[in-house]
């Protein structure tokens, strides 16, 4: 704007309103360079109203300007070369969080495409996906198949997620002349760095129009899951690579499925230990008997001794849940509960008042609160 850098509030509101009348597009009708001017001064004059824009400008030139500039990491930068000229300490190549220069300007990268014509993406890693899915009791046992289906990002079919119309013809970038790198100056040092108009390539395209230029389109994906056996409720499992798709070369992100396992009407689990609880007669409890009852591994044959009581817990040793990182099985506990027949029938009567004379102690004995 024709100011020095010493210029004043005041000094510059007069420069601006000078300057936007010569150039205003209302006094210039139809004249493109003259709008081009007016917006280089409405941007110069915002730069310079704005305190703190001005400052990054002042101290890092039309760079610190740039969308996601990081100063603070820029002065670090400063600061480790420096020390680097002197021959100092710190020669690892590497400085603060940062690895390079081009680490500063981050978000900066996809700022500059505007420019030119539109350029690959960027290659960066997808971000990771949680999501969760509910499985039965006896699956998760087991272990099972399935499938998900997911609406999540993809990489655009029709640009293979480059973001760049494949019709249309490339053309050197205007921004690096196909040099896919700039320099950059900075004071007395100068660095080059990745050409942000076409992401280090050289060449710019149009649009892809499947995808408005990002590279990526949403759309329904099957992904098999594989559950291993013995997973609890609560269990984390990766699926490596099916998160959101990263920029062209980039690694997908991964998706992390938290299991939810529904409850069971007659399992229960402790830790790897299941208990089942297993009705009984009131014959089979006095006598004792061989009974058949149903496990996850199918059916098994237990010995009831005689004299069993409601509530006794009979171990099927490794009958219980995987372990799905010792793979070891915990144990099974059948929980016996006795039946007394649902009948008011004589016999029935004369046989329990049978039973009741037999009794040798009181059964609620030591029950006390
Ligand atoms: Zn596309
Ligand atoms: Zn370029």
């Amino acid at each position: 704007m024709g100011v020095p850098k010493s210029a004043s509030g005041k000094d510059i509101r007069e420069a601006y309103r000078k300057l936007s009348r010569k150039w205003h597009p209302d006094v210039n009708p139809g004249n493109k360079q003259a709008e081009e001017r007016f917006k280089e001064i409405s941007n110069a004059y915002e730069v310079l109203s704005n305190d703190e824009k001005r400052k990054l400008y002042d101290e890092f030139g039309e760079e610190g300007l740039s969308y996601g500039f990081d100063p603070e990491g820029a002065r670090q930068y400063q600061e480790w070369s420096d020390r680097q000229e002197r021959g100092g300490r710190g020669g690892s190549g590497e400085f603060g969080r940062y690895h390079s220069f081009e680490d500063l300007f981050g978000e900066a990268f996809d700022f500059g495409v505007e420019r030119g014509g539109h350029a690959a993406r960027r290659t960066f890693r997808g971000s990771d996906i949680e999501s969760g899915i509910t499985i039965d009791f006896i699956s998760a046992l087991k272990g099972t198949k399935t499938e998900i289906s997911m609406n999540k990002a993809k990489p655009c079919p029709t640009c293979r997620g480059t973001g760049v119309d494949p019709n249309s013809g490339l053309s050197v970038c205007s921004v690096c002349g196909g040099g896919r790198r700039i320099n950059v100056a900075r004071g007395p040092m100068e660095f080059t760095r990745t050409c942000p108009g076409c992401n280090g390539t050289g060449r710019v395209g149009k649009e892809c129009p499947a995808c408005q230029g990002n590279g990526v389109v949403k759309g329904l994906e099957r992904i098999n899951v594989v559950i291993p056996p013995g997973v609890k409720d609560g269990f984390k499992l990766k699926l490596s690579g099916k998160g959101e798709p990263g920029g062209p070369r980039g690694k997908p992100g991964d998706l992390y499925l938290t299991v939810h396992v529904a409850e069971h009407p007659l399992l229960k689990r402790d830790n790897d230990d299941l208990t089942m609880e297993v009705p009984i007669t009131v014959g089979e409890a006095i006598e004792g008997r061989t009974i058949t009852v149903p496990t996850p591994d199918g059916h098994i044959n237990i010995k009831v001794p005689p004299k069993s009581q409601s509530g006794q817990r009979l171990k099927v040793r490794g009958k219980g849940a995987a372990n799905p990182k010792t793979k070891q099985r915990g144990d099974l506990f059948i929980k016996l509960l006795i039946k007394v027949p649902k009948t008011e029938n004589r016999e029935a009567i004369e046989a329990a008042e049978k039973i009741e004379s037999l009794y040798t102690e009181n059964v609620r004995e030591g029950i006390r609160l």
